[in-house]
């Protein structure tokens, strides 16, 4: 054995304990553009995994202006924006979200957890506090730490709790709240208005990432704060554009003063390149389609409140969802792998979600909807839930 190999041999039994546990993600490999149906080793499955929420991903409108983007810009940015410049078609876009979200401005980054990694350590350091909710997203979490503020866990959506934290802690520098918008393995809504005044009233910035929210929540998918019609009252919106977008990219949208301050400061933005030209260029038609019609927005609720309806009915715990994530409640990681695996041997592909994105003893099977499902999906999947179900003698 070359010392290499014996160096690294600790992660042969690490896996060896996750594989055991049924903790070991199985990453399958998908033969086909993203779509309500995808190939997978050959076989059309009906897809209940994807954000794709509003079926975007593959869009002849999104494929044709990043095609035509290719031809104008080519690939690649080139270097970071500070140094080579940037695309007008990044500013373009950057200009269409702020509107489309009604804000100052907005600023983009690779990615929704490059957003992440942009606001919270540029915003925040060592002597200031953060209230983060014990649910946030991996992103927020590593932020925070990155960031070496203190951070305080709040209890899942409590404001109570929440406020009852603040009021202990008063000698920081400065202090923020963070939370999900969506909490995407429960698929419920956070508390934000309720955040909102808590925090007014300390005089606390709140920031809210709207990654299940984006394209999905508020009025033609502009976002949990016009959902909660909290404009202006909200500091900092994250969002991602690889959910109901379709694409990929991250965004962060509040006053003029916060984005030039990341702009000048944020070292995701400063440090790595920028999002590519066909990306952009289909985010600013998938934009264009959003503030077109409310028709794909208002498809997806649609088909979320028969699958929903649908579940329940024939007896699963669908938990606290509010949104288009439908988790189905299992339990134990074994039950949720197989009742996945089943599925998929049935012809639809749901996966398993298992400690530890989710408590241990809460793994659950996650059906993620979507504007391209058809009625006829929808049937679908709900025949093949109920075969399942009884067959593992979940309901
Ligand atoms: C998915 C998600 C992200 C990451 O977004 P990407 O664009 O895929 O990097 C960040 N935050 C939350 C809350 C998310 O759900």
């Amino acid at each position: 054995m070359t010392q290499e190999q014996n160096s690294l041999a600790w992660i042969e039994d690490e896996l060896a304990r996750l594989r055991e546990a049924g903790l070991l993600v199985n990453i399958r490999t998908i033969e086909s553009a993203m779509e309500s149906w995808v190939t997978i080793g050959g076989r059309r499955l009906l897809n209940f995994c994807a954000n794709n929420y509003l079926g975007l991903a593959n869009h002849p409108r999104l494929r044709q202006a990043a095609s035509d983007a290719i031809a104008n810009f080519g690939v690649g940015p080139g270097a970071v924006r500070t140094i080579a410049g940037t695309t007008s078609l990044h500013l373009e876009l950057e200009a269409r979200l702020a509107e489309f979200k009604k804000a100052e401005a907005c600023i983009t980054l690779q990615s929704g957890f490059m957003a992440n990694l942009a606001v919270i350590p540029t915003l925040m350091g060592d002597n200031d506090l953060i209230f983060s909710d014990e649910l946030n997203h991996a992103s927020i979490i590593d932020a925070c730490r990155l960031s070496r503020a203190k951070v305080v866990r709040y209890r899942h959506g409590d404001v109570d709790d929440l406020a009852q934290k603040i009021a202990e802690t008063k000698e920081y520098r400065r202090r923020m709240v963070v939370t999900d918008g969506v909490f995407s393995m429960d698929g419920d809504i956070a508390p934000l208005p309720q955040i909102v005044d808590v925090a007014e009233q300390e005089g606390i910035m709140v920031m809210v990432d709207d990654a299940h929210g984006e394209g999905v929540l508020g009025t033609g998918g502009r976002g949990i704060v016009d959902h909660f019609a909290l404009h202006g009252r909200v500091a900092i919106e994250v969002g991602t554009l690889s959910k109901a977008f379709g694409v990929v990219g991250g965004l962060v949208a509040g006053k003029q003063l916060l984005i030039e301050w990341l702009r000048q400061r944020a070292r995701p933005f400063l440090f790595s390149s920028a999002m590519t030209a066909p990306d952009v260029a289909a985010c600013i038609e998938a934009t264009k389609i959003l503030q077109d019609s409310t028709e794909l927005v208002d498809r997806l609720w649609q088909n979320t409140a028969i699958l929903r309806q649908g579940m329940r009915q024939l007896g699963f715990d669908t938990g606290m969802s509010q949104t288009p994530i439908i988790p189905v409640l299992l339990g134990e990681a074994l039950l949720a792998q197989r009742f996945s695996r089943r599925l998929i041997e049935e012809g639809l592909f749901v996966t398993a979600v298992s400690s530890p994105t989710v408590p241990m003893g809460k793994a659950r099977v996650r059906v993620m909807n979507s504007a391209a499902h058809s009625q006829q999906d929808l049937e679908q999947a709900l025949d093949t839930f109920e075969r399942v179900g009884r067959e593992l003698g979940v309901i």
